[in-house]
């Protein structure tokens, strides 16, 4: 079995490692962040175009569906950590094509509870289930690569490695598949500008609302805190000062559904653009996650996607089909079917004309029409 080197250690490394590790590979997973720290999840994506001087670490507020158990006992792990590190979700709150709130209530689906995650716990989580499979956690960052006889020569910032197959899970800066000349197909210019601020209402369900140029959540998360975040194009958010304090709360103010927080928000900026890394793997190495392909946060896919997707390479690794053709083509066909998702989602909304909604409802929903950076 291969010697594999998984650069990150979010949910998508993390899921690879314990996975490989049960195929029966050494696994070697290198993260800054280290085994207690939420990494690039809850940190800032910079360097990003809008290149503001976006604050301090922070969480999206993320939220995951019912899904998130198949995936997670996929690994392994039961919801228990779960019910005991994070809060029951009981689901989405919408007003999408309509100014009044539509519920849609997990639980009444029969789908199970979905969580609010305090991500910094859940990765904690998966890194402490990989480092029981076997897997070595290195707190480092990969920096450069060159090729060897039999695979990689990796130097971090302290640390060399040596392996046969490398799995970039850096999450959507695609470090090590960039590296090597891959390039990201972006399908838009989205960003998050978000705040965690007190919550007196202690919610339960995500609340979504659409905005002339944009479109909020309202994510609760453990501790009675709240994540607001506006999701705009990086464009319009710098034209209407929306990544400043002031021009924020003027947009949260025009919100119906939306209580404005007392004390000035402590901003952060977190790229959220569509992108499809092409091609997704090479010889010798492959992406998974957000590396791989990343959605819109709208979708509240990306958590666990990213476990399936880390457990999709740890298979191709495993079976000897590292650089496969069938598995970038699946790959596109996936994000071609998003892309296709997504513009019907954005298309229900037809109450506002404005730049945002024109170029999503006319959106691409190709791949290779996309321009590659
Ligand atoms: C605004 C916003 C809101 C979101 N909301 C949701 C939501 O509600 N629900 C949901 O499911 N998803 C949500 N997502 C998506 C979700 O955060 C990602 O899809 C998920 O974190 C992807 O996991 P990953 O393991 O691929 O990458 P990440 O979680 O980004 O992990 C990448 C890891 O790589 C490490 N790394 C980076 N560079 C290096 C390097 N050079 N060397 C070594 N390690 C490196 C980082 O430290 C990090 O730990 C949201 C995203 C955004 C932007």
């Amino acid at each position: 079995m291969p010697r594999v080197a998984v650069l990150g250690a979010g949910p998508a490394g993390t899921s690879a490692a314990i996975a490989l590790r049960r195929a029966g590979c050494e696994v070697v997973v290198v993260d800054p962040a280290g085994p207690s720290c939420a990494g690039g999840a809850a940190g800032l994506d910079t360097p990003h175009p809008l290149s503001l001087s976006a604050g301090s670490l922070g969480a999206a507020g993320e939220s995951v569906p019912p899904s998130i158990s198949g995936a997670l006992a996929r690994l392994g792990l039961g919801t228990a950590d779960l019910d005991r590190d994070h809060l029951r979700s009981l689901g989405t709150a919408s007003a999408w094509g309509a100014p009044d709130l539509e519920y849609r209530d997990y639980l009444l689906d029969g789908l199970g509870p979905g969580w609010h995650l305090d991500r910094t716990r859940f990765d904690r989580t998966l890194r402490a289930a990989a480092v029981a499979a076997g897997a070595v956690l290195v707190q480092d960052r990969w920096s450069s690569a060159s090729r060897t006889a039999k695979g990689w020569s990796l130097t971090c910032l302290g640390t060399r490695l040596t392996a046969d197959v490398v799995v970039d899970a850096t999450g959507r800066r695609a470090a090590f598949g960039t590296a090597q000349g891959a390039r990201r197909c972006f399908a838009d210019r989205l960003i998050g500008v978000a705040a965690t601020v007190p919550d007196p209402a202690a919610r339960r369900h995500v609340v979504l609302e659409a905005a002339e140029n944009g479109w909020w959540y309202a994510s609760p998360q453990p501790g009675g805190r709240l994540t607001l975040a506006l999701l705009s194009d990086a464009d319009l958010v710098r034209r209407e000062g929306w990544a400043r304090p002031m021009g924020w709360l003027a947009a949260l103010r025009a919100t119906r559904h939306l209580d404005v927080p007392r004390d000035e928000p402590s901003l952060i900026v977190r790229d959220a653009r569509s992108h499809l890394l092409t091609p997704s793997a090479g010889r010798g190495w492959l992406a998974a996650g957000d590396a791989a392909m990343a959605l819109d946060p709208l979708s509240s896919a990306g958590v666990t996607l990213a476990i399936e997707s880390g457990l999709a390479a740890a298979d191709l690794i495993a079976t000897g089909q590292v650089d496969s053709a069938r598995h970038r083509q699946q790959l596109r066909c996936r994000f071609d079917a998003y892309l296709r998702q997504r513009r019907e989602v954005y298309r229900a909304e037809q109450r506002w004309e404005g730049p945002f909604w024109t170029r999503r409802r006319e959106g691409v929903t190709e791949a290779r029409h996309l321009v590659a950076r």
